[in-house]
């Protein structure tokens, strides 16, 4: 293995592969990506792969925005020999009580102020959109159009082949082990394959971010959580867009394929890095599944995995210079949303290090806020 780097970013999800890309087309050469095992690995590659702007947050939904239009053009911009299967089939939100609704509101309203075409519509209107959608009880619904889901695989292989091209070198199967630091500033990283001298490090481990900071004697504000979803059989299409009901937890879209993905979070999992799947997931998420989508009751399951959110305080990532290790970043605590604001993630962390001007205010993301207690709290989370 390389015994420098100008670049070493650690981890390879959405995260690290396409801030590596991006870094790369500013024109910062040697740049190497760690990663513990096979790119896509971690979360990114177990993720529901669902891409929507309907967030509560300004930072989250500029995000999320900015980064449906670069998953528009990804296949040309990125010059990708597959197709990162992106569809726009629209995302469905469904409020069935009031102060879910009361939420869903305010939430439209920092979309509209950002552009982001969501509409409110009634019950009758949404069954519209998905007919075997529940409406008893349904109070009403926000859609938007441009929201949709891609290809977590794909996205990612499409960043690896470019960042290639741009000369990026991926270690995979390498775990880094240590950081090492000198008068406050990082130095080197250690890893299973041997040392690489750098002075700037990219914590982009996710779940792992944690204790990757902590090889800096650095306490990160954020911690793994479970998360499961399944897949069916495939079917004949009948659901366009993703559907979210916060209320039920649930998550569930039809891919091109036919399968169903979906997914439910469960509020009383322990913050730990446990991803064995479980019996108690499987009935929980039939169970609101069923409830909100009858029409599904009799589809059989193929497969159901887990993996871990990265959850911060308030559901909004951090992006942050390390204090005492000059020269190393964090960008992690994406909770259930990494993968749908990647594209622009990547872009604002290159602009930042390389000093160059961002196209969004990066200090909002800052660790401050913890310290302050003024929290981004993010309230359309799964
Ligand atoms: P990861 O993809 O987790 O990558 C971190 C990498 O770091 C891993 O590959 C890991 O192996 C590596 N690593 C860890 N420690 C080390 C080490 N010591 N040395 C080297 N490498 C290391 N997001 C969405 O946008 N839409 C969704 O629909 C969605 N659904 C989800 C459903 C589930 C079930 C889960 C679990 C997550 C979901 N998410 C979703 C969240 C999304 O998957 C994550 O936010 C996103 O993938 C994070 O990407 P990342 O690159 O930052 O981290």
């Amino acid at each position: 293995m390389q015994k420098t780097a100008n670049v070493v970013i650690i981890g390879g999800g959405i995260t690290g592969c396409a801030l590596a890309y991006e870094m790369a087309l500013r024109g910062v050469q040697d740049i190497v990506v760690i990663e513990k095992q096979y790119l896509a690995s971690g979360a990114t590659g177990r993720c529901g792969a669902g891409v929507r702007q309907q967030w509560g947050t300004e930072t989250n939904a500029i995000l999320a925005r900015d980064s449906v239009k670069r998953f528009e053009s990804m296949n040309e911009e990125l010059d990708y020999d597959m197709d990162i299967e992106f569809k726009q089939g629209g995302y469905l939100m469904v409020a069935y009580t009031e102060s879910e609704w009361e939420q869903y509101k305010k939430n439209v309203a920092v979309q509209h102020s950002l552009g982001i075409s969501t509409k409110m519509i009634t019950p009758q209107e949404a069954q519209e959109i998905v007919p075997h959608l529940n409406i008893n009880s349904l109070v009403g619904a926000t859609f938007c159009q441009s929201d949709g889901h891609a290809n977590p695989f794909h996205v990612v292989d499409a960043y690896y082949k470019a960042g290639r091209r741009l000369g990026v070198n991926y270690e995979t199967y390498t775990t880094v082990t240590g950081i090492k630091r000198e008068k406050g500033k990082v130095t080197a990283v250690q890893t299973t394959k041997g040392e690489i001298n750098t002075s700037i490090v990219i914590n982009a481990c996710g779940f792992a971010a944690g204790t990757i900071c902590k090889m800096v004697g650095f306490d990160l504000p954020l911690y793994p959580q479970r998360h499961q979803a399944l897949v069916t059989e495939a079917v004949e299409p009948c659901q366009g867009p993703m559907v979210i009901s916060l209320h039920h937890r649930l998550y569930c879209q039809q891919t091109p394929h036919g399968s169903f993905i979906m997914g439910v979070g469960d509020p009383n999992e322990p913050k730990d890095f446990n991803i064995h799947s479980s019996w108690e997931f499987l009935e929980d998420v039939a169970r609101q599944a069923i409830t909100v989508l009858p029409l599904l009751k009799n589809l059989r399951v193929v497969r159901q995995w887990s993996g871990l959110y990265d959850m911060s305080p308030d559901a909004n990532p951090i992006f942050a210079e390390i204090p005492d290790a000059q020269g190393m970043w964090v960008a992690a605590g994406f909770s259930g949303h990494g993968f749908m604001v990647g594209p622009q993630t990547a872009v604002l962390l290159a602009q930042k290090i390389l000093g160059q001007e961002c196209f969004m205010p990066i200090e909002k993301f800052g660790l401050d806020r913890f310290r302050r207690g003024e929290l981004l709290l993010e309230p359309a989370v799964v």
